[in-house]
């Protein structure tokens, strides 16, 4: 599963783009610091084992029921059974009969809505199975939690638009298990230990495409006008990975290897349906060369659908994608949804085939797929990208610590299974890996992957599968690395200190361990430090394995460079206090991209003199991530500085990194002074990305408003990505720039896919109106909300973007009694917005 952090990204940017620095509740989950007592979360106990499953199913899209039909050949794990025992939530069940051999004898059962206890009528052993036939309707909009509340999340089968509103999406169902939902529309064992063989059949109308594991077996047209698909997965897997899409999907396809391999989207996207999933087919090469092992599959489909509760899900050969994968040239030249595509393939290998024994082992699916991502990157696009890619996982790990979630990346003790989904299991899982890579060498590494895959194919695992794989395979002993790394909390905090003894002619380096040793290990780190001499470069193996340690390295004269951790792989907060020429020797001569993004970004915390050369070289470096933060420093260079570099921020307007452009029009205008509005009107009309022409849009306006707001007129509800938010921000702030009649125009010609983004600013632009109009804005935005969910979701963010601005503006002191006044009447707005929530 791959979270959706999108929605996240836009605030900030909007927020930026916007001027603003408003404190906006973060969207995210953290635990509970309240101080419970450790629970031990076992693996769950295989008592009844559902070996296939022979599912017919088919839709009452009025009641957003499914009626169901399930055949399950059921068998004792191991030890004698009389009752089995299945989850089901929130069905009807209509009968239970034992099946098979002409049978059809009426079974007993228990249903607590929650549990399924079916009497199988005499005492069975492990080597005897029995056919069970359930009928059922399962209603995943009535199921309730405890209290009486609705689940919205975890209804595992999604009704879209179903009655087929014209302000809606195309109707479509689609599914979602993980961790256990799936339970909502088929009777099984919901956890991720279990393993089963199903055939699923499929009826719906003729014009309906369907989609779910394994391979289309064969379809019938029937007598009322209706389809069934009959779709087989003879391979075992974990109940949460079974899947089901349906809708009237259009698609394009491949073949890769002799199996199928299907790109579903909506008809509009037909013609580009490929590239809403770049480059899967060299995926399924590399990971397979890579890992050395095949693609395990029977065929590898990947459909998009409306209104999805994650990002992406890694259904056994069916992956579901929520509507961010779509976009047209321009969004796909700012970036695609490349990453999630190899996240999600990743898993098919780590989740699919071998499976987490429960979910206090998930890291051993996602932080596979979270590396996945950096595999491929690595591949595609050279070791830079790769190790940026990673970079910025440990970043996202940091984070979260920094907002005190701080546990064991293997979590017997979790607190809640959707907890476990965090940047622990994904990020510094991730990272954890690469340090693995690093230690053991890329050989035994990867023949280590390969060997854990061929061990536990079809199997669960737990955390020590991975240890004895590569114990296996390198003749080392890993415990010290896994008990650190995957069994214990926290990452090492490393003071570090340089000091040259002249008289002894040694370079002397003091590393200490400074985190918290009651709470975190004292870790054994086997560290390469570079010294940088007037001889040239010496590579040091050593090993950091105490809470103070002093390394000496003879060297003929003062060292330019003590590069600690010079591969740059380890997780941990490193304090190295390098002075300046350290610094600027290691921008010139470190080998790795990372050397000199570190470098840099020291030296610009710095007061360090010449600035401006340490800026201009930086503008020109190979690496888009420091071009950018180099162009970030230029404002905050004097003028005589920053004019120094002026023929170099030229150059950056037409740089291949399309942010990098769009921040290079902001400063090109604010800094320099350059381009009238007539430049900067035609990149925004000849740019060829959102958000380089939202960059070039930004400062036109500021230029030329009318003609600016002309164009955003012509375009509001038509473009995506940055350009969106721009002339949303541009024509919704200020009621002075739109009347109601206009934005009810925009609302009604923006199409469903495109109003969520309008919606968001909506609140702030509708507080401002008198009452009447405000009234009839509202009204029109309640009725496409009540079609398009994603709208409704947006505008409650904008409700509370504008209700952080509002209280902001109450602040300020200087505010005169009419503003004051003003503000206030807002305020009451707010509340009318903030109580229909
Ligand atoms: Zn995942």
């Amino acid at each position: 599963m791959k979270k959706n952090t999108l929605l996240v990204t836009l605030f900030t940017a909007s927020l930026f783009a916007n001027g603003q620095s408003a404190e906006i509740e973060e969207v995210s989950i953290t635990a509970s610091k309240e101080e419970n007592t450790a629970v031990y979360h076992a693996s769950a106990p295989r008592t009844t084992d559902v070996v296939h499953m022979d599912l017919k199913v088919s839709f009452d899209w009025e009641h957003q029921y499914l009626n169901g039909e399930a055949v399950l050949t059921l068998k004792p794990y191991f030890y004698e059974l009389d009752t089995f025992v299945l989850d089901a939530q929130g069905m009807e069940i209509k009968s239970i009969a034992e099946s098979g051999g002409g049978r059809n004898k009426t079974l007993g059962y228990e249903y607590d809505g929650r549990t399924l206890k079916i009497a199988a009528g005499k005492t069975l052993n492990r080597s005897e199975s029995m056919k069970v036939k359930i009928v059922y309707v399962s209603k995943p909009n009535e199921l309730e939690v405890e209290g009486g509340a609705a689940i919205t999340e975890a209804k595992g089968l999604y009704f879209i638009n179903p009655t087929h509103d014209e302000n809606g999406w195309m109707p479509q169902v689609w599914t979602q298990g993980e961790p256990a939902s799936n339970s909502v529309w088929f009777p099984t064992v919901d956890q991720p230990n279990e393993r089963m063989t199903h055939e699923i059949a499929i009826t719906v109308p003729k014009s309906y495409t369907t989609v779910s594991n394994g391979r289309l077996d064969f379809t019938t047209n029937n007598s009322n006008g209706t389809r069934t698909d009959f779709w087989l997965m003879d391979q075992p897997h974990a109940p949460y990975l079974v899947m089901m899409a349906v809708g009237e999907f259009a698609s394009q396809s491949d073949e890769w290897n002799g199996i199928p391999v299907n790109y579903y989207v909506e008809p509009e996207y037909a013609n580009v349906a490929r590239k809403v999933y770049p480059h899967t087919t060299e995926m399924l090469t590399f990971f397979s060369e890579i890992l050395g092992t095949p693609y395990p599959w029977q065929k590898y489909d990947q459909i998009t659908v409306r209104e999805y509760v994650s990002g992406a899900m890694e259904n056994t050969t069916g992956v579901i994608f929520g509507d961010f994968m779509y976009g047209d040239s321009l969004s796909w030249a700012d970036g695609t949804g490349e990453d999630v595509v190899s996240h999600e393939m990743f898993h098919h290998w780590f989740g699919d085939l071998v499976t987490c024994e429960s979910w206090a082992n998930l890291p051993l699916n996602e932080s596979f797929a979270t590396y996945g991502e950096v595999l491929w990157k690595e591949h595609m696009y050279g070791e830079d990208e790769g190790a940026w890619h990673s970079y910025n996982d440990l970043r996202g790990y940091f984070r979260e610590y920094n907002r005190g979630k701080s546990v064991d990346l293997i979590r017997y003790d979790y607190e809640s299974v959707l907890g476990m989904f965090d940047g622990h299991s994904y990020a510094k899982g991730g990272r954890v890996l690469l340090m693995l890579r690093t230690i053991l060498g890329d050989e035994a590494f990867f023949e280590g992957l390969r060997v854990y895959l061929e061990d536990n194919r079809y199997q669960s695992v737990e955390i020590h599968n991975l240890r004895l794989a590569f114990e296996k395979v390198s003749g080392l002993d890993l415990n010290w690395f896994f008990n650190q790394w995957f069994l214990a909390k926290g990452h090492p905090i490393l003071q570090i200190e340089h000091k040259y003894d002249r008289e002894s002619g040694q370079q002397i380096m003091t590393v200490t361990q400074t985190q918290d040793l009651s709470e975190v290990p004292l870790y054994r780190l086997p560290v390469q430090v570079d010294v940088h001499t007037s001889l040239g470069v010496k590579t040091y193996d050593i090993i950091v394995d105490r809470e103070v340690q002093e390394f000496r390295f003879d060297v003929m004269s003062k060292p330019f460079l003590v590069h600690f951790d010079a591969q740059q792989y380890l997780l941990a907060d490193i304090q190295d206090n390098k002075p300046a020429d350290f610094l600027l020797h290691q921008l010139a001569n470190g080998p790795r991209m990372l050397d000199r993004y570190e470098a840099v970004e020291a030296l610009f915390s710095t007061n360090v003199v010449r600035m401006g050369t340490i800026v201009r070289i930086c503008l020109k470096d190979d690496f888009h991530a420091i071009r950018m933060m180099s162009l970030r420093k230029v404002p905050e260079l004097d003028s005589v500085e920053a004019n120094k570099v002026k023929s170099e921020v030229r150059a950056l307007l037409t740089d291949e990194n399309t942010a990098i452009r769009s921040k290079a029009y902001e400063i090109w205008h604010e800094v320099y002074g350059e381009g009238d509005a007539a430049f900067y009107a035609n990149a925004t009309e000849t740019e060829t990305s959102y958000e380089a022409k939202s960059g070039a849009f930004d400062v036109w306006i500021q230029l030329d408003e009318a003609a600016a707001l002309t164009y955003a007129r012509a375009h509001v509800g038509k473009v995506r990505g940055g350009l969106e938010t721009s002339i949303n921000i541009a024509l919704l702030q200020d009621p002075s720039r739109s009347t109601p009649d206009q934005v009810i125009g925009y609302l009604n010609t923006a199409g469903v896919e495109r109003q969520p983004s309008i919606h968001l600013w909506l609140p702030k632009y509708m507080i401002q109106l008198n009452e009447s109009d405000f009234q009839r804005v509202y009204s029109v935005t309640r009725e496409i909300q009540s079609g398009n969910s994603n709208a409704e979701g947006y505008f409650n963010y904008g409700i509370r973007i504008a209700r952080a601005g509002v209280q902001r503006e109450l602040q300020n002191p200087d505010l005169s009694e009419e503003e004051l006044n003003e503000r206030k009447r807002w305020e009451s707005q707010l509340k009318v917005l903030l109580d229909s929530e």
